[in-house]
């Protein structure tokens, strides 16, 4: 599952290749949009809101405003290729394709490829809380809303992305870690919370330009994270082994990282 800075980035690329360009055509390779074709339409920009991207587009009908709405779930990505060079992921995974006269835009294995007016955005988005990169980022509204269930395990509370946006399980791991915090420890008894989310807005910062994330600063192969996909290697604080377990709401549990000595499991 991407992080919010890795939608961010694939945003900013969008943003790059396609912005103040006409599109000379268009392929969806979705059933329901099959028939779709934004040729001619102008592309506005591309935004990212959490995890999901916003593309938006004038036309190609006469006062027409259409938002292309994506989101990478689990194995999607956006790749942008110059006209005639192969592509480098298999064409079969392609899920639309946006062509301008010096770029070709492929949005490969995407969970989510939907067209709607630009005015409906609401509907995709607007459940969302937060966005930890986004110009409107709200500190006090995020709090808010994580504490509105001061009994929900820590962990859970920052992967729900109606709390606050752009936090995947990576960061969930590495925020937990860093702040000293069991990730099953209730959300209301976690000393220094607001601490936690600045972090966690500095860690998306830090990495959203970055091709390579890394939390500890380190940015050689299992030395980029503290935690996360280190089970069984030693704690970089205190050596202890890193444990790995699945948590989460019934049929949505995910692979959980943490140090059993520097993050005391919670008195029950
Ligand atoms: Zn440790």
């Amino acid at each position: 599952m991407p992080e919010g800075d890795t939608v961010y980035r694939a945003a900013r690329l969008l943003e790059r290749s396609l912005s103040g360009h006409r599109l000379t055509g268009s392929d969806f390779r979705v059933p329901q949009h099959a028939t779709a074709d934004l040729t001619g339409a102008t592309v506005v920009e591309t935004v990212s809101r959490g995890k999901h991207l916003l593309t938006r587009v004038a036309g190609p009908g006469e006062g027409e405003r259409w938002t292309l709405h994506t989101h990478l779930k689990m194995e999607g990505a956006w790749r942008v290729y110059e006209p005639g060079r192969p592509w480098r992921r298999p064409a079969h995974q392609a899920r639309v394709v946006l062509h301008t006269e010096r770029a070709i835009a492929v949005g490969f294995s995407l969970g989510v490829v939907e067209l709607l007016p630009t005015h409906g955005e609401d509907d995709v988005v607007g459940h969302l809380g937060p966005d930890l990169l986004g110009p409107d980022w709200d500190e006090d509204e995020a709090l808010r809303r994580l504490l509105e269930d001061p009994s929900r395990p820590v962990g859970e509370a920052l992967l729900d992305q109606t709390r606050l946006a752009g936090i995947g399980n990576m960061y969930m791991a590495e925020l937990c870690f860093v702040s000293g915090v069991h990730p099953a420890t209730a959300i209301g008894d976690v000393a220094g919370l607001t601490r936690l989310v600045r972090r966690a807005r500095q860690m998306l910062d830090l990495n959203k330009e970055r091709a390579v994330q890394s939390t500890t600063g380190d940015l050689r192969e299992r030395e980029r994270m503290w935690v996360y996909r280190r089970d069984r290697s030693p704690c970089r604080r205190c050596g202890t082994p890193i444990e790995v377990t699945q948590r989460g709401p019934a049929g949505r549990e995910r692979a959980s990282y943490w140090c059993p000595r520097c993050q005391p499991e919670p008195a029950s």
